[in-house]
């Protein structure tokens, strides 16, 4: 139906796209962009350059865009929405608005760190308790616009809870893939959602791999981050934009990242850049540092050891939301860290636990395994002397701490079990 649909309009309309209908609305996006030879493509269903292979990425024709026009907007990503490849009228479409986020400062932690000015971005507060609301709330409204009927992706957990939810409220079918060994928590919250979630026996790039292939079955199906990864991936900028704004339109110096496929990493610097071009901001581009686990750590292993290639891994650690073990931005995110100042480091699976620990204890913050990462990667930089204690810095809780329940729950619980007396108390707390 849709081949006809293309046929028709092809000979009819020059101004049509291959996804058979005419110009699509994305905004002020005006093309694709190869990253790697600078090609051009028109705005459609494409994600690899078809010279080189190269990433394909969203350019824009930004005209002018005021701190004004930004904060007279919605309390979400869509006040951003001149910097996103989203159709104008993207605020009144269902979708899931994410974003805004509280961006909290973290005194009692920066004071056990050693540091001066220290924040937390906590994207835990968005709709399914994670960043990927961000991505999926893009790639969603940018889908439809190019004509797509359906949601997938494959998924380390959180995404598959992004899409079931953001394909409820559009009221469109979706489809979720997901190693079968996930954690409960995040089976239980996609499955919620009505979507079809199918548990592939198999690690997150064997899932991705068989996404591939049914991307190139299903034209009409929209895989997230496979055939419309270049849309959904500018929904990262968001954090970026939005941790400028909430510092009172300013740039921090040092930012922490944790890293998957790296394009979280990306896209905030690319954000941070745009802010700087457009006026927004002054300043320097801060240095960016990105958070591995050591048991999934390709990219940082490759900064360490002075490459530019990223050699893949097979993923074993607790941190499942970042266990990408060929990561499509890895070469990417050791350009920026390298040229910003920053670096990447990796931390053991304790670590990790003793990050979400620290987080919750000192700012009632409770992340899940990728913040525990982040928060640790932030404190290891620190020993190192890699990290300026002295300089203001953001890390990112991209999740929920309910999420990844596990990870805690063997080294946490009640200082005891009594019976309902106040002598049993006082013999369980005497000091108190
Ligand atoms: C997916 C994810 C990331 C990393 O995202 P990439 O853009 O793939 O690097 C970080 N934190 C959480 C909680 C995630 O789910
Ligand atoms: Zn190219």
């Amino acid at each position: 139906m849709r081949r006809d649909l293309v046929a028709m309009t092809i000979t009819q309309e020059p101004e049509t796209t291959s996804a058979g209908k005419n110009r699509p609305d994305l905004g002020r996006a005006t093309h694709l962009s190869c990253r790697e030879c600078a090609a051009t493509v028109e705005l459609g269903p494409h994600y690899a350059c078809m010279e080189c292979f190269g990433p394909l990425e969203v350019a824009y024709a930004y005209g002018t865009v005021t701190r004004e026009s930004i904060e007279a907007g919605p309390a979400s990503i869509w006040r951003y929405k001149d910097l996103l490849p989203v159709p104008s009228n993207v605020a009144d479409i269902p979708n899931t608005e994410p974003g805004f986020t509280p961006l909290l400062r973290a005194d009692n932690l920066a004071r056990e760190l050693g540091m001066k000015t220290l924040w937390v971005k906590n994207d835990a507060a968005n709709p399914t308790h994670s960043f990927k609301d961000r991505v999926v709330a893009v790639a969603l409204a940018a889908a439809r616009e190019l004509g797509f009927t359906v949601l997938a992706c494959p998924s380390t957990g959180n995404l598959a809870n992004a899409v079931a939810a953001a394909a409820a409220r559009a009221g469109i079918r979706s489809f979720v893939f997901i190693p079968s060994d996930l954690e409960q928590q995040k089976i239980v919250t996609s499955a919620v959602y009505g979507t079809t979630l199918v548990a592939v026996e198999g690690n997150y790039d064997d899932v991705n791999r068989l996404a591939s292939e049914l991307a190139g079955q299903h034209e009409d199906w929209a895989f997230v981050n496979v055939n419309v990864r270049p849309y959904y991936a500018e929904g990262s900028k968001t954090l970026g934009y939005e941790t400028a704004e909430q510092l009172g339109w300013r740039l921090p110096r040092q930012v922490v990242i944790p890293v998957a496929s790296g394009a979280q990493l990306v896209k905030v610097d690319k954000a941070f850049g745009e802010l700087v071009s457009l006026g927004l901001v002054e300043g320097e581009q801060p240095a960016i540092f990105g958070a591995q686990a050591e048991g999934c750590s390709p990219v940082s292993t490759a900064f360490k050891e002075g490459r530019n290639v990223v050699k893949p891994v097979r993923p074993s650690t607790i941190a499942k939301s970042l266990a990408i073990g060929n990561p499509a931005d890895g070469p990417y995110v050791l350009d920026i860290t390298r040229r910003t100042g920053g670096a990447v480091e990796d931390v053991t699976d304790d670590e990790v636990v003793e990050g979400i620990r620290l987080l919750a204890r000192t700012e009632g913050v409770f992340a899940e395994t990728a913040g525990g990462v982040t928060v640790a990667v932030l404190a290891k930089l620190l020993r190192e002397g890699q990290l300026d204690p002295g300089a203001e810095t953001v890390i990112f809780n991209t999740g929920e701490g309910l999420k990844t329940l596990d990870a805690v729950a063997p080294v946490v619980g009640p200082a005891g079990t009594i019976e309902p007396t106040t002598e049993a108390f006082r013999a369980l707390v005497p000091e108190a």
